[in-house]
């Protein structure tokens, strides 16, 4: 097969990067490992940055989403309902969806805008020509493989990115990463409008643990109960994050009147943080998503910048079909720093003071408490800061941009 741009992976960074190249007119095969849609749906939070990106791609079920106009913040015997952060360029709620339904009707918009969608077929390498990626080879379920020959590929495939590292991707093993497990029930609460952040996350022995655990009403009969765990926390490598999940379930069961088995067995998984993943760009191929380590390292969501990387990278990659030259991803790598440069510095720097043991209760005590200290930690945790303004959030952000200069390693 022979096509325009190869995306290896499915998932919400390559159906982003599909969607927007075919509206452009470009011919785009999307190779995906997984038989779609995939049988279990955990319910995802998709953050205000989430849904303006869908809105750009104008993705037909996003209404049917379940809005959330609330973010609860508890910490011990504290807690705090705030609303979303207003802010010019986002819209004031976020939503949870099941994972099935969203990575379904985002694939289904690539396909609708006319990319090709290889389901249940595994990109194993690249082709690799005088230095060049040209291209897969691909392998179905019932053994067949081929060749798929592109003049660009998008690299897409996820947290642990194979392919990537078959090009020669690595990941800054001393920047922190993330690693989160969930599990669904069914509840009676699940239309609530409020989604609910527990910050007193601790290990058995007591001591804090870097993160939180969630609660996410999906608006379908179920609530996702989910934790993330950072690698800056002090016992990091001898905690399981199954007990851990067992634990957050155990003291929130009762108020959230979740069923007493589950829907589904679980599931989690690694998580690379603040861009760790590069280079983020070669001659003929840009990585997206997980497959670049582009989740916030502040929060560890992931589902935005996989949309945003995507969406910058079909740019880019428009821009080198439309004039015949690959010099234009050259720019990719400077875009990224652009967007995300400054803030996700000082995320991971602030992800690594929070791992101090002192810090992270302190913090989850005080946002828990006071209103004002809720509003400015949930703007600040989801990006959402003001250009030109000057709140809690965006003088707490100058702290943090200032020390990052004096930490050049953040
Ligand atoms: C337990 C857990 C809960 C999370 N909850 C949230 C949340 O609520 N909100 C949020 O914003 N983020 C959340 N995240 C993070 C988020 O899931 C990821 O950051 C996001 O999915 C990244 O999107 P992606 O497209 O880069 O990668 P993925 O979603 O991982 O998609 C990669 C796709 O590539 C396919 N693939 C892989 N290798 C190949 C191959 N060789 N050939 C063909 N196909 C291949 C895979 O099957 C997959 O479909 C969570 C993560 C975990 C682990």
């Amino acid at each position: 097969m022979d096509t325009d741009v190869l995306v290896i992976g499915g998932g919400p960074g390559g159906s982003a990067v599909a969607a927007h190249l075919a509206r452009r007119g470009h011919r785009v095969i999307v190779v995906e490992r997984d038989v779609l849609p995939r049988p279990e749906g955990f319910g995802v939070l998709l953050t205000p940055r989430s849904l303006a990106a869908l809105q750009q791609l104008e993705l037909s079920d996003l209404e049917s989403f379940h809005r959330v106009r609330h973010v609860r913040l508890t910490c011990d015997d504290r807690s705090t309902s705030t609303t979303w952060p207003s802010h010019p360029h986002f819209p004031p709620y976020a939503a949870v969806a099941s994972r099935q339904v969203f990575d379904q009707s985002l694939i289904h918009a690539a396909v609708s805008e006319g990319a090709t969608l290889l389901a249940g077929h595994e990109a194993t390498d690249p082709i690799v020509e005088r230095g060049f990626a040209r291209g897969a080879n691909v392998t179905s379920r019932d053994g067949r493989s081929f060749e798929v020959r592109a003049s660009y590929t998008i690299v897409a495939d996820g947290a642990n990115s194979r392919f990537g590292r078959a090009l020669g991707t690595y990941r800054k093993p001393t920047w922190p990463y993330a690693v989160a497990q969930r599990v669904t029930y069914r509840s009676p609460l699940h239309d609530a409008s409020e989604v609910e952040l527990m910050l007193d996350l601790r290990d058995r022995a007591g001591t804090p643990i870097t993160g939180y655990g969630w609660m996410l009403p999906a608006g379908d009969g179920t609530v996702t109960v989910g934790v993330m765990m950072m690698s800056t926390s002090p016992s990091f490598r001898v905690v399981n994050p199954t007990h851990l999940l067992a634990q957050v379930i155990d003291d929130h069961r009762s108020r959230w009147h979740l069923d007493p088995e589950p829907i589904n067995s679980g599931g989690g998984g690694r998580i690379p943080l603040g861009l760790s993943v590069g280079p983020s760009a070669g001659p003929t191929y840009l990585l997206v998503g997980d497959a670049v380590g582009a989740a916030n390292p502040l929060s560890g969501a992931g589902i935005e910048s996989a949309l945003e990387t995507g969406t910058i990278a079909a740019e880019v990659v428009d821009e080198a079909l439309q004039s015949g030259s690959a010099a234009a991803l050259q720019r990719y790598t400077r875009l990224l720093a652009e967007r995300y440069g400054p803030f996700y510095k000082v995320g991971r720097l602030s992800n690594r003071v929070l791992g101090q043991p002192p810090m992270s209760p302190r913090i989850g005590r005080l946002v828990a408490k006071r209103r004002l200290a809720a509003d400015a930690f949930v703007r600040l945790a989801t990006n959402e800061l003001r250009p030109g303004r000057a709140g809690i959030a965006e003088l707490t952000y100058r702290i943090g941009h200032t020390a990052t200069l004096i930490a050049p390693d953040a």
